[in-house]
């Protein structure tokens, strides 16, 4: 099985809501910040320029709840951008990740490491297992969800 694989980040719907309301989901408020550069964007997963606008909000990756949907922190730009470009994001290419793969119920099945430059390979290895629905990519150190890869429809 060789199937396309789709790379999300925040969805546009809830961006749209947290920029429109200048909070998030879970009641934090909207902080515009100017990046440093190099801070992980989550709405069009690239690594942020600096003296762009950007702001930390809370984001839960798994729609549909259960125990395994976490929220977490991600950097997103505060006005509309373009969203991510199809394919494996570029610039997530070369930091190293946890994949958590999981099955359609949203339970987790095995992780693993993926060294730098690896994330793409292990990704269409981990779906070669009919049993994964979804994996999300997640920073090494920090635990904080990257983005969601599931096959394309
Ligand atoms: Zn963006």
């Amino acid at each position: 099985m060789n199937a396309e694989l789709r790379y999300e980040g925040v969805p546009g719907s809830e961006l749209d809501r947290i920029r429109c309301n200048s909070y998030d989901d879970f009641g934090n408020a909207v902080v515009s910040r100017t990046s440093g550069g190099g801070e992980p964007l989550r709405c069009c997963l690239t690594l942020a320029g600096a003296g762009e606008r950007i702001a930390l909000v809370a984001h839960r990756p798994m729609e549909a709840g259960g125990p395994y949907a976490e929220v977490g922190p991600v950097f997103v730009h505060v006005t509309d951008c373009l969203g991510p470009d199809e394919g494996f994001p570029i610039d997530f290419r070369d930091r190293r990740a946890v994949l958590r793969p999981y099955d359609v119920a949203g339970q987790m099945l095995d992780g693993v490491v993926a060294e730098a430059g690896t994330s793409e390979t292990e990704l269409k290895r981990l779906f070669e297992d009919p049993a994964v629905d979804t994996v999300q990519s997640r920073n090494l150190v920090a635990g904080c969800w990257n983005f969601t890869v599931r096959r394309q429809a």
